[in-house]
């Protein structure tokens, strides 16, 4: 009687423990590979992580909960629900934005209601939005059934009869595409917001990303219940140690070892952890300082030329009081609009007149704050690289604290009980993230797709690069996506026997 040889188990090690990486860990898992997440802080999420103080709880990161479905997705791919680990509510309104002193536009929860308010403000806009929301989502559906699951790895993953159809939204831009169809300043500026989050100027954006206004207008701005973001990385954590991924914190990764060009493992803490493949979910300029400088994927000038997304300067704020005035989500867009933009990209410095973000996740989950308390994080997009020093975050944190009161006539100054900033330096030193950018590469035409980083090593066998830098890019569902494509290409490469 012969015996089948023993099944051997490859061992994967994963840097970092941000979306990308929980999302690869757990497909690969799921598949039957030994998986270890090594994450470099005390606690997991990455740029996702909370932290509570004073009695509140502060997500650090992401707050804006778009594409349920890419959600919903990543749980059924393991014949799981969404609902089986969180609950989800619809905000509405989904968001206030601010132009001017008690001069703003509500955007409420579902389409209907948002044409009624555009018709409000520009007569024919009703019909031009809906007409605009119909593209937008024909376009999401090429994009989430044709485009963002692909690799990267050829121009020929881009051309399906639906893309080819669409080619114009590839040769033109957003702001463009926003302004045949709007002619008021307050509407052109909604409908550009959504594709901030991708990192560029609407005017060196692709139309094609209309797909984040069908994911904003179209399908919703939704909140994780009992818990806020954190909860989503609280759940999948939950679901990957289910698939037996072993997570390990404070285990910074030191150096990636590399033998004959193939990996070995990594040495961390100082002590060598033998693996057969290494998946990178860390900024990916940083990984390859990991690594002997001749097997880089990418040079120094590589990166100088890159368009990166903004950084931020970000305020997380406890408050003795509760608030009447301001909702969920708040944008102000009172000042010039362009003018921080080019301050942000062509002329890298501190903005004169800021555009921000005004959260308060307390108003929709009261276990965020302390009773009759509320929760508040303040986001400003600034340039990555900046000087960044204590008297400059106060200096900018007072005037947002002015604006408040003079836009809203929230008066929040004399209510603060608690306060912490994080800014260009805390995402280096807390992320190894290049020049202290905020959330990778900016999603421009020549940084889409096939341009993006690859992720796989060209020259180590075994190493992989996963996460916001890579396909498809920035967000927390495309992060989610990312560690989807990376897995399905270790299986490919290694498959489990
Ligand atoms: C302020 C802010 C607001 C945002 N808002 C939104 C939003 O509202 N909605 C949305 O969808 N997206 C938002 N994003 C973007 C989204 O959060 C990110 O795209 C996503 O979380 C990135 O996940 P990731 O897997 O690429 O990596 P990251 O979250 O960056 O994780 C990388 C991990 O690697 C670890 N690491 C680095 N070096 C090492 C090492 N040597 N050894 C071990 N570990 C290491 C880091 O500590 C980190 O935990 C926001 C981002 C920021 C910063």
């Amino acid at each position: 009687m012969t015996t089948s040889p023993p099944k051997m188990t490859k061992k994967i090690i994963i840097i970092g423990s941000g979306f990308s990486s929980i999302s690869a860990a757990t497909y690969l898992a799921d598949s039957g590979y030994d998986v270890t997440i090594f994450e470099k802080n005390s606690s997991f999420g990455g740029r996702a992580r909370n932290f509570k103080a004073k009695g509140f709880t502060f997500d650090m990161g992401p707050s804006w909960y778009w594409m349920p479905d890419v959600f919903e997705k990543y749980f059924n791919d393991f014949n799981k629900s969404v609902s089986d680990y969180y609950n989800l509510k619809k905000l509405d309104p989904a968001y206030r934005v601010y132009f001017g002193k008690n001069d703003f536009i509500e955007i409420e929860d579902n389409l209907e209601k948002i044409s009624k308010t555009f018709e409000k403000v520009e007569k024919g806009s009703s019909k031009n939005l809906l007409k605009f929301m119909t593209e937008a989502k024909n376009n999401y559906s090429v994009a989430m059934e044709k485009v963002v699951y692909k690799p990267g790895k050829s121009i020929l993953e881009l051309v399906t009869p639906g893309t080819i159809k669409r080619l114009r939204y590839f040769t033109t831009n957003i702001k463009s595409e926003v302004s045949r169809y709007f002619k008021d300043k307050k509407l052109r500026q909604i409908m550009e917001f959504p594709v901030l989050f991708l990192g560029a100027k609407p005017e060196n954006t692709p139309a094609f990303y209309n797909i984040m206004n069908h994911a904003d207008l179209g399908l919703g701005t939704w909140f994780p219940e009992k818990g806020g973001m954190h909860k989503v990385v609280e759940s999948m954590i939950k679901l990957a140690k289910e698939k037996g991924v072993k997570f390990k914190s404070d285990q910074n990764v030191d150096k990636i070892i590399v033998r004959n060009k193939i990996i070995k493992g990594v040495i961390s803490n100082g002590v060598e952890f033998y693996s057969d493949i290494v998946i990178s979910g860390a900024d990916y300029h940083h990984t390859e300082t990991l690594i002997p400088y001749n097997l880089k994927n990418y040079n120094e000038s590589f990166w100088e030329k890159k368009v990166f997304a903004p950084s931020s300067l970000l305020f997380y704020i406890g408050l003795d009081r509760k608030i009447n005035n301001l909702t969920h989500h708040n944008l102000f867009f009172d000042v010039d609009f362009n003018k921080h933009a080019s301050e942000i990209y062509d002329d890298p410095k501190w903005p004169e007149s800021p555009l921000f973000y005004l959260n308060f996740p307390s108003l929709s989950d009261k276990s965020m704050a302390p009773d009759g308390c509320e929760n508040c994080f303040i986001l400003i997009p600034i340039a990555p690289d900046l000087e960044d020093t204590e008297e400059i975050r106060r200096e900018y944190l007072n005037i947002v604290l002015k604006r408040i009161e003079d836009i809203s006539g929230e008066k929040i100054v004399d209510n603060i009980i608690y306060q912490k900033s994080f800014c260009v330096k805390d995402f280096i030193n807390d992320y190894n993230s290049y020049k202290g950018n905020a959330y990778g590469l900016a999603n421009t035409l020549f940084q889409t797709s096939i341009f993006k980083p690859k992720t796989k090593s060209k020259r180590i066998r075994g190493l992989y690069f996963t996460g916001q830098l890579t396909v498809p890019g920035p967000g927390v569902p495309p992060s989610l996506i990312s560690g989807k494509i990376v897995s399905s290409e270790v299986i490919k490469d290694y498959p489990n026997q």
